[in-house]
């Protein structure tokens, strides 16, 4: 790997500065983070008013381009449309209703403090940067905890209808990480709820004609002019024409790419194409190694599964996680008495319990099977057992916190969660990296901003649950008007159509690539090779990764890519709806980001959060990182498919929380 750079991410903002990404006579690589200076409580506002504003006449002279949405993309698309701006708003499914968000279950994070149990925004900072285990931005950390206040009050005037007490006030739970109740959620929907809210924003601003929706329709290229970002090639996945779509910015809110591993807790729909394509276009890609696997989903049942189902993590707000004392108990829970029980989240962290983050959670269940102590006919499984709060609390309670749940997973497993505890297992859920952005959310080709899961985002190497929504909210209602309007107002732009050279020679290769695809007319099917790819990642850079597994999975990766682009089947034509054609593009991507995140991790030694790499523990078997070597975020540059990408190091620094090995005990 070559490392060209070390960077600075401090320095001044700058009204007009928009590079962020410099080369110096040397030869390395800078990147500017864009943090304005002074105290961090007043980051926000000092940039906020550093930034130039767009007159309001002049906003309607301006085309954004939304790629995404979801929460992130939704959000955005009202508020900018909401502004005056021209948006165009691009997804794959058939309604921005149906994005991935409105699968999230467990709630959202906002330091509201209704339960007066010691919150505050400086708590809800600490906790996060604590949580990513120190590998997060502190600046961009403090303004998501700032924002999370106004997120709440931005919905409940949408009318979303947020969980609440007897007495009529927001309800709040615990999450994972946190020893206050901070969470607001929905019932086990909140994610449906707030897209809702989201969604009828939207809509408004698309009856008033100032968003144009365009629902399945697939981004498959950026178009770079002069250096700046001004369009993108899509494909009409029904009538498979392509189209070029030209503007002032492009706004990437187009979500995470856990479906690398093919088997995932995501939406099957949900894919990296977008910022693959921007990183093909020079966008750094930051972090990819860093990937959440999730403590409580549904194990997997067998070869022929496609998807990975969550239980909401705002179950181990009432459930015990334990496993037998005995390896190789086979005994039916209720057979086994408490003596013979080992309640290990507990035991371990008596502080925190069953609340400890995601990634000490999964590690710890994956030890306890490791040591053949799981349950369930694979032994890929511990119990999530309700039975001492449905005696304390009474059915009823829990029927009404988590009935929804219980329903589903009685479905897919056909046991009653009421009656027999829950078998629950690891899974891929979440992706930290992604691609990089400034404290402007802003890539590192100038006029493409990335929001929500896309961006590599405020969490460091591990998220807390029910901080995702937050983010992706935070970028889309409260930080890209501003920053964007900054931009706008603060660059030069030469007029752009879609007859440039640049627009017609991306709009090319996006329709060589489709033919290329098409014309291998292999034997084995794009599901087949994603299947062995995803095992391939999930084995060497899933829960825990070591230097010659990573090295062999690249190799591995590497072949097998060679394979799909010799041997891939892809049945129909370009001209119509073709499923197997938009995933075999997409896998085509997978593989090349695959390859990439095993670069990533082997490249960090150190473990951090959910980067668990097993020459670096403790004696206590918890992740051991080194401060010294790797606090910096690593941002890749894409050189061609199989060759080394280059290395840049955005440093990290930490003047508020002081990194210290986290415990939960
Ligand atoms: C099962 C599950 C439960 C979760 N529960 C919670 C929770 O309780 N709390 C929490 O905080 N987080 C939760 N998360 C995480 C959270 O849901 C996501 O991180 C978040 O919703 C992502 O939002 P987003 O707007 O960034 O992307 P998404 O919602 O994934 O939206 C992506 C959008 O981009 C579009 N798109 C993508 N690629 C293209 C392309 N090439 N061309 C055109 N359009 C494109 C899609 O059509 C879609 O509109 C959960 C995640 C899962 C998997």
């Amino acid at each position: 790997m070559r490392e060209t750079m070390t960077g600075t991410m401090t320095g001044t903002m700058t009204e007009t500065k928009t590079e962020t990404r410099t080369v110096t006579k040397t030869g390395t690589t800078k990147l500017d983070a864009r943090i304005p200076a002074g105290p961090i409580e007043q980051a926000w506002d000092t940039a906020r008013f550093e930034m130039k504003l767009v007159n309001p006449a002049n906003k309607r002279r301006h085309t954004l381009l939304v790629v995404g949405s979801g929460l992130a993309g939704a959000s955005a698309s009202a508020t900018l449309g909401e502004l005056g701006y021209n948006v165009k708003c691009f997804c794959f499914q058939d309604s921005p209703r149906r994005a991935h968000s409105i699968a999230a279950q467990g709630g959202i994070n906002a330091a509201k403090n209704y339960q007066n149990d010691g919150d505050s925004i400086y708590r809800l900072f600490y906790d996060t940067v604590k949580g990513g285990d120190f590998r997060a931005r502190e600046a961009n950390v403090y303004r998501l905890a700032q924002n999370s206040v106004h997120i709440i009050d931005q919905c409940v005037a949408q009318g979303v209808p947020f969980a609440r007490e007897y007495g009529g006030s927001l309800e709040n739970r615990s999450f994972g990480g946190a020893q206050v109740s901070r969470t607001f959620y929905a019932r086990g929907q909140t994610g449906q709820q707030l897209l809702l809210g989201a969604y009828q924003a939207l809509e408004r601003q698309v009856d008033t004609g100032q968003v144009t929706m365009l629902p399945r329709t697939e981004m498959l290229d950026l178009i770079v002019i002069d250096g700046q970002a001004r369009g993108i090639v899509a494909r009409n996945l029904v009538t498979g024409k392509l189209s070029v779509h030209m503007g002032d910015a492009v706004i990437l809110a187009t979500g995470g790419y856990g479906n690398v591993y093919y088997l995932s807790t995501n939406a099957k729909g949900s894919n990296a194409t977008a910022i693959w394509r921007a990183h093909r276009r020079g966008a750094l890609f930051a972090n990819p190694c860093f990937t959440q696997i999730h403590p409580t989903c549904i194990p997997v049942s067998g070869d022929y599964q496609s998807k990975l189902t969550l239980m909401s993590e705002s179950l181990r707000n009432d459930g015990r996680i334990w496993v037998p004392k005995q390896k190789g108990d086979k005994r039916r829970p209720d057979e086994i008495p408490e003596g013979e029980r080992d309640y290990y989240l507990e035991r371990k962290y008596p502080a925190f319990g069953n609340l400890v983050p995601r990634d000490v959670a999964s590690r710890n269940a994956k030890a306890v099977c490791d040591e053949g102590r799981g349950v369930g006919e694979t032994g890929l499984g511990v119990y999530l057992d309700f039975a001492e709060s449905i005696g304390r609390l009474g059915v009823e309670t829990i029927r009404e916190r988590y009935g929804n749940l219980f329903d589903m997973y009685q479905r897919i497993t056909d046991e009653d969660p009421y009656k027999v505890p829950m078998r629950i297992y690891p899974a891929i859920h979440y992706t930290m990296g992604g691609l990089w952005v400034d404290y402007q959310l802003q890539s590192t080709i100038p006029g493409l901003f990335v929001l929500g899961e896309a961006n590599f985002s405020d969490h460091g190497a591990n998220r807390l649950g029910a901080s995702a929504l937050m983010q992706g909210l935070s970028d889309g209602y409260f930080i890209i008007p501003y920053t964007v309007g900054n931009y706008l107002a603060g660059t030069k732009r030469k007029a752009v159509t879609a007859s440039d050279p640049e627009a017609q020679a991306a709009l090319a290769s996006t329709r060589e690539g489709i033919a290329k695809l098409l014309a291998i007319k292999g034997t084995r099917t794009v599901d087949s090779f994603h299947r062995e790819l995803g095992k391939i990642v999930w084995d060497e850079c899933g829960m825990s990764r070591n230097a010659a597994g990573l090295r062999d999975a690249i190799g591995r990766i590497r072949a097998l890519r060679e394979e799909f682009w010799q041997n891939v089947t892809v049945p129909g034509s370009g001209d119509d709806l073709n499923q197997s054609l938009e995933k075999a593009g997409r896998v085509a991507d997978f593989f090349e980001l695959g390859e990439l995140m095993c670069i990533d991790a082997l490249e960090r030694n150190e473990s951090c959060g959910g980067h668990f790499r097993e020459e670096y523990q403790t004696p206590e078997g918890e992740a051991q990182r080194d401060d010294e070597h790797y606090s910096y975020v690593a941002a890749w540059g894409y050189t061609g498919a199989g060759n080394k990408p280059e290395l840049t190091k955005e440093p990290l620094e930490f003047s508020y929380v002081h990194p210290s090995q986290r415990s939960y005990k």
